[in-house]
């Protein structure tokens, strides 16, 4: 036998298998026993909650030769032909593909007609919400005067866009998403009766994807079961439903509660380099602070299930944690949500994210009133560094995708609007040509106190740097993240600020030159040929051909690109 879907297969027979909406269902059925069924019926509701299979369902009740209890017995023909979709007197129409006048006009003219198998002509139509005002209007005239032993079921996603008109002349019956909990009930049901294995946790990650759809949520499972094999593990899963690596996501939460931003953002690169969508993180994010929100109110609200998904590590954070920032970072995470819609340069947006989260969680307001001056300026610094992250996205969205990598010109760092940013290649040769390791020694030596003079922001960019070289005459800085290089270069405040502090740590007058890690080592490659350029033939054929420098810049080199690799 060919392979069915799960939802198909498992696709509700009779009221009772409807899972999720028991109000429906048992007034559905009196009706069908009390033999009190409305001639119209419209079925709101989210997809994949059984607005179909109800459909269905009714027609086969009111239909079927032996009912029970108002429910249909499957077993007959009536209800067998209607199972199949073979009675002609049930009809399916989807409004979708079928919006034209034409079509509700056939139905006028067909509706006055007596079944001819079954006692009740049923019309299902399907998405009704997109037939066309004229279709409407010829579907209202017949609700008008309704023909005996007709029943309409009106179905649709989006009930706000059906005419007053038409929904005044129905018995409405609004379809609830379904609450996860009752989602995984029905999965583990099923996956028992195949007798499949399963992990509990990928179970209960798929029935909180299906966001209250029963269809989608058998998809999902019907996926994740064909990665694995007719296994369930969790990191299917993750695969299938683009979930966020649950840890990976405390990590970064817990850089952002600590107001670590330089951290955060660190994590933020690990969780979309392992293939998040933008969408799912800021999703993710909105969720957590929901829940904790949820438990800093009331330690119950937080129902069991929703419990189980939330690390303890995280819940305990909840005291950290005020509400208003909860609020506040929600805000931030819906806006962010919002300018993702159009955005095709989402990475930016999720680090301007990241760093809006850590201010709000700096701009704590009871510890401000203890340091109010400091807090002010740090707070300062970061609103401006987020204006600085806005121009550039204003910048990137105004221009251009972004020139590829390879085609870079040699002495210039192009930056991810197209710019090109000078990098000041001579200084670099001036530095190079004198460096020793020694110099590189001190240089790592005064780091640490470099950091301490630096503001909680200049420090947090300054975070994923390192000098990678180092002479008298000045240090070579090289950044991570080719946007945080180009972030202080246009800084020119933090520029002087970085070169003073460095100088008196380490009593001389060396300059600061900044690089991004992946263009360094082209860069040092264009010091050795520009050396060996520079050299007078007579030095070229005198037999140490090296210029002593160039030999210590390569021995630097070797061992410094030994120690970068290892970090
Ligand atoms: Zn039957």
């Amino acid at each position: 036998m060919a392979y069915q879907a799960l939802y198909r297969v498992w696709r509700p027979q009779t009221f009772g298998d409807v899972v999720g909406q028991e109000a429906i269902t048992t007034t559905l059925r009196n009706a069908v026993a009390t033999r009190q069924v409305s001639h119209a019926y419209l079925f709101t509701g989210p997809r994949g909650t059984g607005k179909t299979s109800c459909s269905k369902i009714l027609a086969k009740a009111v239909n079927c030769l032996h009912p029970q209890a108002g429910e249909p017995c499957n077993q007959c023909e009536i209800c067998q032909a209607i199972t199949e979709g073979s009675l002609n007197d049930v009809i399916e129409i989807d409004a979708a593909s079928n919006n034209g006048v034409e079509q509700i006009r056939d139905i006028r003219d067909k509706v006055k007609y007596a079944p001819t198998r079954a006692e009740y002509k049923v019309y299902i139509i399907d998405e009704v919400h997109m037939l066309s005002t004229g279709a409407f209007n010829a579907l209202l005239k017949t609700l008008e005067e309704p023909p005996a032993k007709v029943i309409f079921i009106l179905a649709t996603t989006e009930p706000q866009k059906i005419p007053a008109t038409i929904i005044s002349r129905t018995q409405r019956f609004d379809f609830r998403r379904i609450d996860a909990s009752t989602i995984l009930q029905r999965l583990q049901f099923i996956l028992k009766d195949k007798k499949l294995a399963y992990d509990e946790q990928a179970l209960r990650l798929i029935a909180q994807a299906a966001e209250g759809g029963m269809r989608d949520a058998l998809s999902i499972l019907d996926q994740a079961l064909s990665l694995g094999n007719d296994q369930l593990s969790l990191e299917n899963a993750l695969q299938v439903t683009g979930a966020l690596d649950k840890q990976q996501l405390e990590t970064y939460f817990q850089a952002v509660i600590q107001a670590n931003p330089a951290q955060a953002l660190e994590n933020l690169h690990q969780l979309l380099a392992s293939g998040r969508s933008a969408m799912r993180f800021t999703d993710a994010i909105i969720e957590l602070c929901r829940d904790l929100l949820l438990v800093k109110t009331d330690d119950q609200l937080l129902d069991e299930f929703d419990r189980s998904l939330v690390s303890a590590k995280i819940l305990a954070a909840k005291d950290q944690l005020k509400q208003q920032q909860l609020y506040k970072m929600i805000d931030a995470a819906s806006k962010t949500q919002q300018d993702l819609h159009n955005a095709t340069h989402t990475t930016i947006y999720l680090e301007v994210l990241t760093v809006k989260l850590c201010e709000i969680m700096q701009a704590d307001p009871t510890a401000s009133k203890a340091q109010t001056p400091v807090d002010n300026k740090k707070l300062q610094t970061l609103q401006t560094e987020i204006e600085q992250l806005k121009q550039q996205i204003q910048k990137l969205s105004a221009s251009p995708s972004p020139t590829p990598k390879k085609a870079r010109p040699v002495k210039a760092h192009v930056k991810t609007n197209g710019q090109a940013i000078h990098v000041d290649q001579q200084k670099i040769n001036q530095i190079l040509a004198q460096a020793t390791r020694q110099a590189l020694n001190q240089v790592r030596e005064v780091w640490p106190d470099l950091m301490s003079m630096l503001s909680v922001t200049q420090k947090a960019v300054m975070k994923v740097s390192k000098p990678v070289a180092a002479s008298s005459q000045g240090v070579v800085v090289a950044f991570d993240y080719a946007m945080w290089f180009e972030r202080v270069m246009s800084n020119q405040e933090m520029l002087d600020m970085l070169k003073d502090n460095l100088d008196k740590l380490l009593q001389n007058d060396a300059d600061v030159v900044i690089v991004a890690a992946e263009d360094w080592p082209q860069i040092r490659k264009n010091f050795l040929q520009n050396h060996e350029l520079n050299q007078q033939p007579s030095e070229k054929k005198a037999s140490p051909p090296e210029n002593p420098a160039v030999v210590e810049a390569k021995k630097l080199f070797d061992s410094e690109i030994i120690e970068y690799k290892k970090d």
